[in-house]
């Protein structure tokens, strides 16, 4: 067994002042259980607890590490920039730079506003959509993760059609009553929301690859299907690229899959491992935003020159070449874990979108949420601990996705390999 004992005894420590001893939820461990490694340093493709384990990292913050961590050209950007001063709450020739090179990459981004996370950035984006339309409600898709404003914290209802309901105590039912809930890669649930409510919608939010189910990649013609109905019925349609944004490809997933929103949210790549989000758009629905507009969004820390300043060396870094190399990665290593699922014919299947995969312990269709819960989570849970054990540090649940990084060398990819067979080993054959 490994020792985490220094991260056992913290773990108590931080549950009498934090809550469950976490900063974040997922952090916790709570679905696959045990104690969560607190993390003491990390570089390149690594991570170390401060029980000196060491581990190769496919969380990378959840997004945001795509050059590997302490990339010396971050490290060293960061380290210069705070000798300047931290926070201004005035404006700086910075933001330009970021908010260019955003713009330059993104199709259809023609002005962004900077936030300090993503959930501030989908906060503001359907506040947006709301005051440029004129109209309240918004459509969201069970499965699909836009950050904790009460808006988003919305399960379907119980009723046949689509009325959310709270799923968290502390949003109201009025909230609740203006987010209505359609299924991912299912058109016909979208057209029975706007038929049922044709003058009232304001906007569609969408995770263009649904990377808070594990990885769901949208189905043939799905997101077309979306923006054409948005457009019909003068509603905006969001794309919440706060993961996918600078993972997918250069121009995130809407250049890949060439579907241009009217929104976009982004966060993650775009802080380089600080905190930052953005929300941009059309330059006639971004001056709708103060105080171009009446729209009202603000932040005393928005702009930050120090998460800009990580962001900006993170954007100049990542240039075709690497969203090439991401790709090859990604596909390497679901290649040679694809043939240890057909050899063995286990009951897995995977999922992938460039450096962003997922391993379902399920092997039929998977096209949204509905299916990723027909998972086998006691497997899965299993192969979580076995893969730590073995020093490979997954998202401890079967609904978050994996991310690979520049730091990850194909030495590193195949050692990972050899761990997540012999994982398989231990849960399928010796069981
Ligand atoms: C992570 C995430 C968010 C929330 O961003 P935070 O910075 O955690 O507030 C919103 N949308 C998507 C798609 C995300 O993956």
């Amino acid at each position: 067994m490994m020792n985490l004992s220094k991260s056992a005894e913290l773990f108590e420590k931080a549950g009498k002042l934090i809550p469950g001893g976490v900063n974040s939820p997922v952090r916790a461990f709570k679905s696959v259980g045990g104690i969560p490694p607190f993390i003491k340093r990390a570089e390149g493709a690594f991570i170390w607890d401060e029980d000196d384990n060491k581990y190769i990292d496919y969380i990378g913050s959840w997004g945001p590490m795509i050059l590997g961590h302490t990339h010396p050209r971050v490290t060293t950007a960061i380290q210069k920039v705070v000798e300047s001063g931290t926070s201004f709450g005035a404006p700086t020739e910075k933001e330009i730079t970021l908010a260019q090179l955003i713009i330059d990459r993104v199709p259809g981004c023609e002005k962004v506003r900077l936030v300090n996370s993503g959930t501030e950035a989908t906060m503001s984006a359907i506040r947006l959509a709301r005051g440029f339309t004129g109209k309240d409600k918004i459509i969201k898709f069970e499965g699909c993760y836009h950050g904790h404003g009460d808006s988003f914290l919305i399960a379907a209802g119980s009723g046949a059609l689509t009325l959310g309901e709270p799923n968290s105590p502390g949003v109201t039912k009025g909230t609740a009553s203006d987010t209505l809930i359609s299924r991912f890669n299912d058109p016909v649930s979208v057209e029975a929301v706007f038929e049922q409510y044709p003058e009232d919608i304001a906007g569609v939010i969408v995770e263009p690859v649904n990377g808070n189910t594990g990885c769901i990649p949208p189905e043939n013609g799905f997101l077309d299907f979306l923006k054409n109905i948005c457009h019909q019925y003068n509603s905006l349609l969001i794309f919440d690229e706060v993961m996918t944004g600078f993972r997918v490809a250069k121009g995130g997933a809407a250049e890949y899959y060439k579907v241009t929103p009217d929104l976009y949210t982004f966060g993650k790549v775009i802080g380089g491992g600080m905190p930052i989000g953005a929300f941009g758009g059309t330059m006639e629905i971004m001056e709708k935003i103060a105080p171009e507009g009446s729209v009202y969004q603000a932040g005393t820390l928005s702009g930050n020159p120090v998460a800009v300043t990580a962001g900006i060396e993170t954007l100049k870094l990542l240039t075709d070449e690497s969203y090439s190399i991401l790709n090859q990665k990604g596909v390497y290593l679901s290649e040679r874990i694809q043939s240890i699922i057909e050899e063995a014919d286990y009951p897995l299947s995977q999922k992938r979108v460039g450096s962003m995969f997922s391993l379902y312990f399920y092997d039929e269709k998977i096209s949204n949420t509905q299916d990723v819960a027909k998972c086998d989570f006691d497997a899965f849970n299993q192969f979580f601990h076995s893969l730590l054990e073995k020093g490979v540090f997954i998202a401890p649940s079967q609904f978050e996705a994996g991310f690979i990084s520049l730091a990850h060398t194909e030495e590193l990819l195949d050692a990972t390999v050899e761990h997540v067979r012999s994982a398989l080993e231990s849960i399928f054959v010796e069981a």
